[in-house]
């Protein structure tokens, strides 16, 4: 008989080792240490030195933690993931998984693989550590940074038949490991059809993580969504292109109203060179805990803030079915 995990003893996995969930303290729910894809041409980030730098002003913001959520094949740097935790002191949990199509060229070896080949390197990067090249030469050589959670991605109002089959990996892939599911959204659509495929593979929707529906604020379609049990992240602070900051405080505010902080996470996603002051850009990857936060504070007070920053994602990441 087995003992149903509780919140207090549950484990989340970092790159530098399994952490009890009440010490993870405030998350940043969605970001990129290292990254580099065909999509974002000239806009790729790989600096060791640059990311502690970037990385040293999100913990001097008040952030504890962040979750990486880089894909296979798109710049992972495993070792020097672990050495920007230990030098910043943050926790970290990075990805494993794959993006939509649009981030691998058409010749890449994920269109090649088996549904079997990448479910193994999932598997593999979540229990004996990420592959050190990322998977870009033909053998395996094993980091000690474990991922902690899986990413997958879908396209603009659909989900193409490729992505489909590697969501589906990646939903039976969070079932074997008990580590939870992040999904892109472009421009946060397709989230139904998302979660059906999430459920038909066996994986209950609180596993998962919709990322970018800000992109589309719309309470009514996010209450529709966290109904049916899944984790939203609000993950373009700071991103003023998109719309003004108050109307993502507005947004925020209203969900925590309609009583949904407990599926509710906070990110920036700052995912170009150009977004990182470490590179000379902005608004940099502390512009949650800098600029964000103490506004949502004077909206929905300290208390608020925390369930979003420091509970939810306690929650969510907690691994599921693996004793602490
Ligand atoms: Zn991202």
């Amino acid at each position: 008989m087995s003992t149903p995990a509780t919140t207090a003893t549950a484990l989340i996995r970092t790159v530098t080792g399994d952490l009890d969930v009440s010490q993870l303290g405030r998350t940043d729910a969605h970001e990129h240490v290292f990254l580099s894809s065909p999509l974002l041409a000239g806009e790729d980030f790989q600096d060791l030195g640059k990311a502690i730098q970037e990385l040293e002003t999100v913990r001097d913001s008040g952030i504890d933690a962040l979750v990486d959520l880089t894909t296979i094949g798109l710049g992972r740097r495993p070792a020097e993931l672990a050495k920007v935790a230990q030098d910043t002191g943050l926790h970290i949990v990075a990805a494993t998984g794959y993006h939509r199509d649009a981030h691998y060229r058409a010749d890449h070896w994920i269109y090649q693989a088996t549904a079997d080949q990448l479910l193994r390197a999932v598997v593999s990067d979540i229990e004996e550590g990420m592959d050190a090249s990322d998977w870009s030469v033909p053998f395996r050589d094993t980091s000690s940074a474990r991922a902690g959670v899986i990413k997958a991605g879908a396209s603009y109002q659909l989900i193409s038949r490729t992505e489909r089959e590697r969501l589906e990996i990646c939903v039976e892939a969070a079932v074997l490991t008990g580590v939870p599911l992040a999904v892109h959204t472009e421009v946060g659509t397709s989230g139904h059809q998302i979660l059906d495929v999430v459920e038909s593979g066996g994986l209950p929707a609180s596993r998962v993580m919709l990322a970018h529906l800000d992109r589309n604020p719309d309470p009514d379609a996010h209450e529709e969504l966290m109904q049916r049990g899944a984790f939203l992240v609000y993950d373009t602070v700071g991103r003023i292109k998109y719309r003004p900051e108050s109307a993502l405080l507005d947004l925020v505010a209203e969900m925590v109203e309609r009583g949904f902080a407990g599926k509710l996470m906070l990110g920036t996603d700052v995912g170009r060179r150009n977004t990182l002051r470490a590179y000379g850009g902005g608004p940099g990857m502390d512009v949650l805990g800098r600029d964000f936060v103490p506004r949502l504070v004077r909206r929905i007070g300290v208390a608020g803030v925390d369930a979003l920053l420091v509970d939810t994602p306690a929650a969510y990441l907690r691994l599921e079915g693996v004793p602490a």
